[in-house]
C-alpha cells in the first residue's frame, strides 16, 4: 500500500511564503501526517492469507521502490490526489520496471481512468471496497484486469476496521475516522462530494468498532474525521455525538455553517470532543452553483459561526480566492474582513478546477484552463485557469499579498487569542485551553 501524501506548491514564491508563515506551515504539516484511510481500509478487507505493508511516499523514490521489491509483493496498490498523481505514475513506472504489478485508485483516477491505465496495470474506478476482493483474487491468479468498477455503492455497514496497526508506533498527531461518505450538497468546485457515489452514513456500530481499535492503540487520541460535511444529511447527531464522546477523543472535522443554527447539536458538540471545525465561507464575490442551503448572506453565516465558537469549538473559516468577479479591490475587502473577523483560524486557497467537477467543465468550455499547468499544479495554491477580471500574474501576486496579510505575525497572534477564549468554553479542554492541534 503506497499513498502519495503531502502538501504541494509549485509556484516558488508561494512555496517560500508557505514555509515561513506559521499558519500555513502548521496546517500543511498536519495534513501531511494524516494516514491514508482509503488504503488502510482496503488493508482491513484483505484476506488473512495476504500480508500488507504501508509506505507513505511524497515522490517517486527509487530507494522506496527497491525496498518494496525486496518484499516480492504480489501487488502494489497506489493512491494519489490530483497534485501528486504524476509522481504516483512515475513511481508505478519504477515498480513495474522492477517486475511488480501496480493497481491505482482514488478520486483522480476515477475521473481519468484512461490516463491512469497508461501507467498502471489496473485502475479502480470509484470506491475500492466493492471490487477489492476481485482485484486480489485476480492478482493471485496472475490475471489482473485493466479496469475494476463497482456495480453498486458500497454499503458502509460492511466497512472493515482500517488497519491502523500498519502505521507502526511512530508519532501520529492525528488519526482518521470516516462517519459518512460524500455530501448531500453539490458545490460547483467540489470533487469529493459525489465522485465516489451517493451520500451515505456509516452506522454507529461500525464507528464504535473503529474507535475501539484506535483507542486500544492510542488512548485519548486526536482525530480528524475524514468526512466531507459531518452532520449534513439527516443524521441522528445525538447518537453520533455520544459515540464520539465515549471514545474520549478530541477531534477536528469539516461541517457547514448551518451547524451553528442547530441548538441541539451545539449543546453536545464540544462535550463530544469536537475542538475545531473547518467551514467553507467560500467566496465573498461569487455564488458558486450547487451550494443549495449552504448559500446565505455573510451576516447570517458569521452569526452561526459565532454560535459555534461560543459553544467552545474553534472555526477555521475557509475562503476560495480567484473566483469570477475577483479584483484587487475585492481581495482588499476580503483581507479587511478577515482581519476584523471573529474567526479563530483561516484557510485561504486559490480556486482549483479539479477533474470531474462542474467548475472544471465550465472553465474548459470557456477556454480558460491554462496550458502547461497540468495536474501537478492542482495544489490549491497554484493558479491553473485564467481569471475573468485580473491577469494571471496579477492574481498570483495578489494571492501572495493576501496570504502575507492574513497570516502576518500580528494576525496569527490575534487568532491564537481568539482560540484560547473559545477553548476556555470547551469542557474537553478546560482548564488548560492549550492548542490541541497544529493549525494556525
Ligand atoms: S458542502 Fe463541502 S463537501 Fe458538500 S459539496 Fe459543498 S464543498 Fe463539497
Amino acid at each position: 500500500m503506497v499513498p502519495f501524501t503531502g502538501f504541494r506548491v509549485r509556484e516558488e514564491e508561494m512555496l517560500a511564503l508557505g514555509m515561513t508563515l506559521p499558519g500555513l506551515a502548521h496546517r500543511a504539516a498536519a495534513v501531511a501526517q494524516l494516514p491514508a484511510l482509503g488504503l488502510l481500509t482496503l488493508a482491513g478487507l484483505t484476506p488473512p492469507h495476504w500480508t500488507c505493508s504501508y509506505h507513505e511516499a511524497d515522490h517517486a523514490s527509487a530507494s522506496l521502490a527497491d525496498e518494496i521489491a525486496r518484499q516480492h509483493p504480489t501487488l502494489v496498490a497506489l493512491s494519489a490526489l490530483t497534485a501528486s498523481v504524476e509522481e504516483a505514475y512515475r513511481f508505478s513506472g519504477l515498480l513495474r520496471g522492477r517486475g511488480m504489478r501496480v493497481v491505482i485508485g482514488g478520486l483522480h483516477v476515477t475521473t481519468c481512468p484512461e490516463e491512469a491505465g497508461r501507467y498502471c496495470d489496473a485502475v479502480v474506478i470509484g470506491e475500492g471496497e466493492p471490487v477489492w476482493p476481485a482485484v486480489l483474487a485476480d492478482a493471485e491468479a496472475g490475471e489482473l484486469r485493466p479496469v475494476y468498477r463497482a456495480s453498486a455503492p458500497f454499503d458502509l455497514a460492511r466497512a472493515p476496521v482500517p488497519r491502523f496497526d500498519l502505521l507502526g508506533r511512530g508519532p501520529r498527531p492525528r488519526l482518521t475516522v470516516q462517519t459518512q461518505r460524500g455530501c448531500p450538497l453539490a458545490c460547483e468546485f467540489c470533487g469529493a462530494s459525489r465522485l465516489l457515489g451517493p451520500h451515505r452514513l456509516k452506522p454507529v456500530a461500525n464507528l464504535k468498532r473503529e474507535l475501539a481499535a484506535i483507542t486500544a492503540q492510542v488512548p485519548r487520541p486526536v482525530l480528524e474525521l475524514a468526512d466531507d460535511n459531518t452532520f449534513a444529511g439527516g443524521r441522528n447527531s445525538h447518537e453520533l455525538l455520544e459515540t464520539l464522546a465515549a471514545a474520549d477523543a478530541r477531534y477536528f472535522t469539516e461541517v457547514d455553517w448551518r451547524v451553528g443554527e442547530d441548538p441541539g447539536l451545539l449543546a453536545g458538540l464540544a462535550a463530544s470532543g469536537c475542538v475545531q471545525v473547518l467551514i467553507g465561507i467560500e467566496s465573498l464575490v461569487f455564488r458558486h452553483p450547487g451550494m443549495g442551503p449552504k448559500q446565505a448572506e455573510l451576516p447570517r453565516i458569521m452569526t452561526a459561526i459565532d454560535a459555534i465558537q461560543s459553544a467552545g469549538v474553534a472555526v477555521i473559516g475557509c475562503f476560495i480566492v480567484g473566483c469570477d468577479g475577483e479584483t484587487f479591490d475585492s481581495l482588499d475587502r476580503l483581507a479587511a474582513f478577515i482581519e476584523a473577523s471573529s474567526l479563530a483560524d483561516v484557510q485561504l486557497t486559490l480556486q482549483t478546477p479539479f477533474p470531474g467537477t462542474p467548475l472544471r467543465r465550465r472553465l474548459e468550455r470557456e477556454g480558460r484552463l491554462l496550458p502547461g499547468r497540468g495536474w501537478s499544479h492542482c495544489t490549491l495554491f497554484d493558479l491553473t485557469f485564467r481569471p475573468d477580471l485580473m491577469g494571471i500574474e496579477e492574481m498570483e501576486l495578489a494571492f501572495r499579498d493576501l496570504a502575507r496579510r492574513v497570516f502576518s505575525p500580528a494576525q496569527s497572534v490575534r487568532r491564537q487569542a481568539i482560540r484560547k477564549r473559545v477553548w476556555h468554553n470547551n469542557p474537553r479542554l478546560r482548564p488548560c485551553a492549550s492548542e490541541p492541534s497544529s493549525s494556525s
